[in-house]
């Protein structure tokens, strides 16, 4: 559904992602794990066409994605099919990057209102939905100053959702959050997961990973040293690398 086939990003002179082949299936949810530097957030760019790559492939489904650059030969899309594609792909950030001057609601309905054009009554009964999905109907009017950061973040991933995404990819989702209110963000993104979504998560929450992740990639350096089921990697993995990461020794 997924399919990344020797995907490479150079910034600059800096490669930062090596030649990374993935393959995910619709409805997997995929862990993406690794010391700091070693790709993940690039990995989840490119997918999400925030990056251009270099060289390589991104399909989902039969659809070419993000192949925006003529030096290397590659077709041309223009900015119109792009910014569908990127529609089609949620993106949660670490730090929530809800829009501050908008109420919970709006964050959430701006996107189907301004981009798919939307009527404003439909747009505000499937808002509305998708914050009791995340378990803050009472704060749709809230700003996201009054909001916790779980909240904030909570309210992220509905707005991701309002889009309905073909995929949704988490950023260290819970790393900017207090121990607390981890929980309540991972339990979301679990409910998200048993609807069905395809999803990957670069996170150090290992427990998560080992209990709602399908698959698990671990990268080092830009490039993955080890992928399977998270059941095999996360608890008894081949590399020596992966090992020490999981026992803390990175
Ligand atoms: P972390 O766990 O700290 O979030 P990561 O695995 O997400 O790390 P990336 O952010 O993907 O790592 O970065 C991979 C490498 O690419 C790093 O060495 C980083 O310095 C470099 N890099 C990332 N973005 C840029 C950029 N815009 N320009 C130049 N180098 C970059
Ligand atoms: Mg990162």
């Amino acid at each position: 559904f997924l399919q990344l086939r020797d995907v490479v990003k150079a910034y600059g002179h800096y490669v930062a992602l090596k030649g990374v082949s993935v393959s995910v299936e619709k409805g997997q949810a995929i862990a993406l794990i690794g010391p700091s530097g070693s790709g993940k957030s690039t990995l989840l760019r490119c997918i999400n066409t925030l990056e251009t790559i270099s060289s390589g492939t991104i399909m989902v489904g039969d659809e070419e994605i993000g192949a925006n650059t003529t030096s290397s030969g590659r077709k041309k899309l223009s900015e119109k099919v792009l910014a569908r594609q990127r529609e089609e792909i949620g993106m949660v950030f670490q730090s929530f990057n809800l829009f501050p001057h908008m109420t919970a609601l709006d964050n959430v309905t701006s996107g189907p209102r301004l981009v798919r054009e939307q009527d404003a009554g439909k747009a505000r009964k499937q808002g509305m939905e998708l914050l009791a999905r995340v378990g803050l109907a009472d704060k749709a009017e809230n700003f996201p100053r009054q909001l916790s950061g779980g909240q904030q973040q909570r309210v992220a991933i509905a707005r991701a959702l309002a889009m309905q995404p073909r995929i949704m990819l988490f950023d260290e989702p819970t790393s900017a959050l207090d121990p607390e209110t981890v929980q309540e963000v991972l339990n979301v993104i679990r409910e998200v997961r048993d609807s069905g979504m395809t999803m990957l998560i670069a996170t150090h929450e290992m427990d998560f990973a080992r209990h709602a992740s399908d698959r698990t990639i671990f990268m080092e350096a830009g490039q993955i040293v080890e992928q399977g089921a998270s059941s095999k990697v996360l608890f008894d993995p081949e590399t020596e690398r992966c090992r020490q990461f999981l026992a803390g020794l990175t």
